[in-house]
């Protein structure tokens, strides 16, 4: 347990560091889904709030959209045992949709769920909101942009809402999941599953299928992943605003207009 917390913490303190994701005097929200890895995070922070040398405070929240498979009391009970700011907040518009829409995608749902997160963030005075998104889910994401979405990215470590009023951040960015299964389970905590946690999406099992298979001969899989998405040569992409056209290293066959669209290059 006590290896176990200095991996987390050590991990969550870079990413904070890295990406100045928490600053002097932040109020920061965390938003728990009622899952180990937003769970991990709330007590991540809570430690690093009391060991970091910068003062912040945290708080954490939950919104209810009528997905839990199991009732949230006892995550409550379990906070409040450890005298852990919490507010639950029953969403009545994802509720009215369900009703109305019970299949809808996704994209309504988290529609929704941004608008209540930023109405709560509000109400308690905080200035960053954290999500509990892993180095499993930045890695997950990667691959699904680049294979469905025709664009090279993951998720944001570090971004704001858009009227700028909110940071919002994503600490376990170099946190595995192996770690947060470990460390929620070593907490003792009531985990809460959601709905569509079960249905997981074709795509998004068959990447962690692939992930799981692989990582028995290469286990520094996602390291390495985390490690490329800092580390970006552009000029080994495809992507002609980042392409030097003029360079005289370029041989003029690699040129626009007078190459091949997709030229091929036997160095690797
Ligand atoms: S997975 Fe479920 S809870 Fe999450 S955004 Fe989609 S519909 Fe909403």
């Amino acid at each position: 347990m006590v290896e176990l917390e200095k991996t987390l913490l050590r991990k969550v303190g870079e990413a904070i560091h890295r990406f100045k994701m928490i600053r002097e005097g932040d109020r920061v929200a965390v938003a728990l889904s009622g899952g180990k890895d937003s769970l991990t995070l709330l007590e991540a922070l809570l430690l690093l709030e009391k060991r970091a040398p910068i003062d912040f405070t945290v708080c954490a929240f939950t919104v209810e959209q009528g997905k839990f498979l199991r009732p949230i009391e006892p995550m409550g009970e379990y906070l409040k045992q450890r005298g852990i700011s919490w507010t639950y907040y029953r969403d009545s518009p994802s509720f009215r949709l369900l009703e109305e829409e019970p299949d809808h995608g996704c994209d309504l749902c988290s529609r929704y769920r941004r608008r209540a997160v930023y109405e709560i963030a509000r109400g308690l005075g905080a200035n960053v909101i954290a999500f509990g998104h892993t180095a499993d889910d930045f890695c997950e994401s990667l691959l699904r942009n680049a294979m469905f979405t025709g664009k090279l990215s993951a998720l944001p470590a570090v971004t704001h809402s858009r009227d700028k009023n909110f940071r919002l951040i994503r600490p376990l960015v170099f946190v595995t999941e192996e770690i947060t299964r470990a460390y929620a389970a070593s907490l003792g905590a009531p985990v809460v599953p959601c709905g569509c946690s079960q249905r997981t999406g074709t795509v998004r099992r068959g990447l962690r299928d692939i992930f799981a298979e692989m990582e028995k001969e290469y286990p520094n899989l996602k390291e390495n992943m985390l490690s490329a998405m800092g580390n970006v040569d552009t000029s080994r992409l495809l992507d002609t605003r980042y392409l030097d056209f003029d360079s005289p290293s370029i041989p003029p066959a690699f040129r626009p207009g007078l190459a091949e669209p997709f030229p091929i290059v036997n160095e690797l």
